[in-house]
């Protein structure tokens, strides 16, 4: 089967033959133009229908979002912007279509809100700015993949239910064991929902870490990639609570390894979307620039969607230390009139989000990765620097997005470690296969997280991450 991407770039081969195709009708003009989409590329196919050669009550069936199956032949199109267009010569309905209900929906075709939009995220696939988005969100998927493969990681799949809590934020949905078919039918209302997993307590994970780090104590470079769960009441625009996270945990490596690895991580991922996601992003890129010419013109960007993703590749990250971060936000115009929401007012002080986009979008210019963080405001896991004050921290952040990525040596002496997990409250015999790792030839390692949506955000130019997940989980939204 050919797909409609397949067609219009490999139309040479096709030309004059008789091709079958499949599809859904974007636009239906005139009586004779279909405006074909298999959701295989933004673009559509035309169909030219001569409708004296059909069955008239076959073309009154054909609407905007009937399936169809299409036989015809492949010519030259005359039309601008099209290289190739296909003569129908059969046409078959594939299956229903109400196009009256269709018309209450999102798939009537004009400019809906992007909340209209998730509140039916189920049939916002069919839409070309969804379709972008999601065909872009596979390719920083498969680019992810391909950077890790190409660098001798192995991927390894951490556990989803697991007994630890790697960020020690008690932000964690607790896991039930339950088997209705067991009771009768009248019980099952009357379930408790609070028992355990077979007598444990577990939780979905919120980091693949902590088992990632045993995995690389013998395999070297690991890297994990899975849904990650976190109970955040919170409803912002870059937090949800069920994402995608790419960690990484490399053996021998130190902080400055892991920052390299960071940057060429994120320069390999957007570069290979740059490449390989031409027509989205053209696509993605036009609509970003109708957006930002709505606002007023201090507010807008000031680069295209494109453009911005060009110079990330063209620049070296800024690296910078926590401290001096501290002195610059402190000394900040901004911090001195009040405006930030969360004034910095002393070393020590964890970063919002306004902090580090004040440091990316107007302190650098650039992408910055902050590092040597207190002790205090970080896990337990990190690495302490000779200082006794901070640890081998490192955050990658983005314009636009703040926080990216997450990560930071690890602390591998035992004792130091056993130390810190007591300071911090962390149960020692809990994680006694983790303590493990430091025991049998314990080595100097790093590694980090990336939220995939966040990076999906970045190089899509949407600024809601409910945008870019196909069902976003969010205090609100849990139904479908
Ligand atoms: P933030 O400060 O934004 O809450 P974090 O410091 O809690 O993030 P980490 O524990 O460092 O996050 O996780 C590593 C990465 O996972 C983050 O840099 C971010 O890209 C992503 N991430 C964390 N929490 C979420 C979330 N709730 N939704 C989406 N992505 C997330
Ligand atoms: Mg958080
Ligand atoms: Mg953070
Ligand atoms: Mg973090």
């Amino acid at each position: 089967k050919k797909t409609v991407r397949d067609i219009l770039e490999g139309y040479k081969k096709f030309l004059h033959h008789d091709i079958t195709v499949y599809g859904w009708v974007r636009a239906f003009r005139s009586n004779r133009f279909i405006a074909l989409n298999d959701g295989s590329t933004i673009k559509n196919l035309q169909i030219v229908v001569e409708f004296s050669e059909f069955d008239e009550q076959l073309l009154k069936n054909i609407n905007t979002g009937s399936s169809l199956k299409i036989l015809g032949e492949v010519v030259e199109s005359q039309g601008a912007g099209q290289t190739v267009e296909i003569i129908a010569k059969k046409i078959i309905v594939l299956g229903d279509n109400h196009f009256e209900e269709l018309q209450k929906t999102i798939l009537q075709p004009k400019r809906h809100s992007l909340e209209k939009l998730r509140e039916e995220a189920h049939l916002r696939f069919r839409t070309n700015l969804f379709g972008a988005i999601f065909r872009v969100r596979s390719a920083v998927s498969f680019a992810i993949h391909e950077f890790f493969n190409k660098k001798q990681f192995f991927y390894i799949n951490t556990p989803i239910i697991t007994g630890a809590d790697a960020e020690g934020a008690g932000e964690m949905f607790s896991v039930t064991a339950l088997n209705l078919s067991d009771l009768p039918k009248d019980a099952q209302g009357a379930v408790d929902f609070t028992q355990d997993f077979f007598g444990k307590k577990t939780n979905l994970t919120v980091s693949g870490q902590l088992e990632a780090e045993t995995a690389a104590m013998g395999l070297g470079r690991v890297y994990t990639f899975g849904p990650t769960f976190r109970a955040e009441n919170s409803n912002t625009t870059r937090h949800l609570a069920e994402f995608w996270m790419v960690e990484p945990e490399v053996a021998f490596n130190n902080l400055e390894d892991n920052i390299d690895l960071a940057e060429d991580f994120l320069k390999y991922v957007i570069g290979y979307v740059l490449e390989n996601c031409k027509d989205d992003l053209a696509f993605l890129d036009e609509r970003f620039t109708q957006e930002q010419n709505q606002k007023p013109e201090k507010d807008r960007a000031k680069e295209g969607l494109i453009e911005k993703l060009e110079n990330v590749l063209s620049k070296r990250f800024k690296r910078v230390s926590y401290t001096e971060a501290i002195e610059i936000l402190m000394n900040s115009k901004e911090n001195k009139k009040g405006k930030f929401q969360f004034p910095v007012e002393n070393w020590g002080t964890d970063l919002q989000s306004e902090h580090e986009r004040y440091l990316v979008e107007k302190h650098f210019e650039c992408p910055v990765v902050l590092f040597d963080y207190p002790k205090e405001i970080k896990a337990f896991y990190m690495r302490l620097n000779d200082d006794g004050k901070t640890v081998a921290a490192m955050d990658v952040l983005f314009p636009g997005i703040g926080e990216i990525i997450g990560g930071s040596q690890r602390e591998d002496r035992l004792s130091v470690l056993k130390a810190k997990m007591e300071q911090m409250d962390v149960d020692t015999e809990e994680l006694w296969w983790y303590l493990d790792t430091r025991k049998f030839g314990s080595v100097p390692h790093a590694g980090f997280g990336l939220g995939l949506e966040r990076l999906v955000l970045f190089v899509t130019g949407m600024t809601n991450i409910r945008d870019v997940i196909p069902f976003a989980r969010t205090p609100k939204n849990a139904e479908f």
